[in-house]
């Protein structure tokens, strides 16, 4: 099968019932009139993720995103991998090439550039930067704030170890309480769901959000905004959510496997549910 007979795409993940993937995706799929296209839910454990990986190509996929818990392991088993990819760590997107080929890239990063320099539009540079979290996302954010050029990047984790080898892997700063920055970037899973607590989870004081010019939050919900962005914004920062920064992934994603541009506005719309 060649690469232009292969139309199928899906997420991977573990669980991934939850995931707004397939209603952005196939709503983009549609405007572009890629009518024989479709994107679908691949749940699938640990244990048979290579194999799974392994026969999504004969079976007709073009690509595959990757999500929870399988980031490290679809970087580990691709054939290629670009730049971002080697340097977060982990692949959020795979292509399925001819000859059988895996190549993986990680748009987690630069879906967080591109959703940044949509609001800030390069003003940033010479900005602070904190970055709440250790895990998989804080290392693409903490990639993406070095590719957007700020140099002074601080790290804060609940675990402060991880804050320290994350800071150390990318040349950056941990610190071991949040302080004022010109851009905030929460990338721990708090806010996941709604909690009276959730600043004093990342140790945040709502008068800090309002010396931030710039608050981005990855995490997102079925219900509102996360108590980060609305107290961000009613102290009048600006702010990115976390399907701002899925759509922009995804979109990289979907450019990767078809070629075309992709309908921004109409991936937002459908990763929102409207
Ligand atoms: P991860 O690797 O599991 O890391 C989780 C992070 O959250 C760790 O730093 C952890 O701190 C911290 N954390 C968990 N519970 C906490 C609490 N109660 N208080 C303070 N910190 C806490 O997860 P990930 O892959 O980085 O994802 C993090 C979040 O980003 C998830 O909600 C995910 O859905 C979201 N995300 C969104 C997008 C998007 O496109 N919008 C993309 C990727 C991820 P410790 O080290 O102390 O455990």
């Amino acid at each position: 099968m060649t690469r232009a007979q292969r139309t199928r795409l899906g997420v991977l993940g573990w669980p991934v019932a939850h995931s707004r993937s397939p209603a952005m995706h196939n709503a983009a799929l549609a405007e572009l009139g890629l009518a024989d296209w479709r994107y679908q839910l691949l749940p699938v454990p640990p244990q048979l993720f290579e194999q799974t990986v392994r026969a999504l190509g004969d079976a007709g996929f073009a690509g595959a995103n990757v999500t929870i818990p399988h980031k490290r392991a679809a970087l580990a088993l691709a054939d290629s991998a670009s730049e971002a990819a080697r340097a977060i760590g982990a692949a959020n997107t795979l292509t399925f090439a001819d000859g059988g080929a895996i190549e993986a890239e990680n748009t987690d990063g630069q879906g967080v550039v591109e959703a940044v320099d949509a609001v800030a539009r390069g003003s940033l540079s010479r900005g602070r930067a904190l970055v709440l979290g250790a895990g998989g996302s804080a290392r693409a954010a903490v990639w993406a704030l070095r590719t957007l050029g700020l140099t002074d990047v601080a790290i804060w984790n609940r675990t402060p170890a991880r804050a320290r080898a994350l800071a150390d892997d990318f040349d950056v700063r941990a610190v071991e309480r949040p302080a004022a920055a010109d851009v905030l970037v929460n990338c721990t899973a708090v806010g996941l769901s709604a909690a009276a607590d959730e600043l004093a989870q990342l140790g945040l004081a709502p008068d800090l959000l309002g010396e931030c010019a710039l608050v981005v939050d990855l995490v997102y919900r079925d219900a509102g905004p996360t108590q980060l962005i609305d107290t961000a914004r009613r102290h009048g920062a600006r702010t990115i959510d976390g399907l701002q920064v899925l759509a922009a992934q995804g979109a990289l994603s979907l450019e990767l496997w078809t070629g075309r541009a992709a309908p921004r506005e109409t991936m937002l719309r459908a990763a929102r549910g409207a």
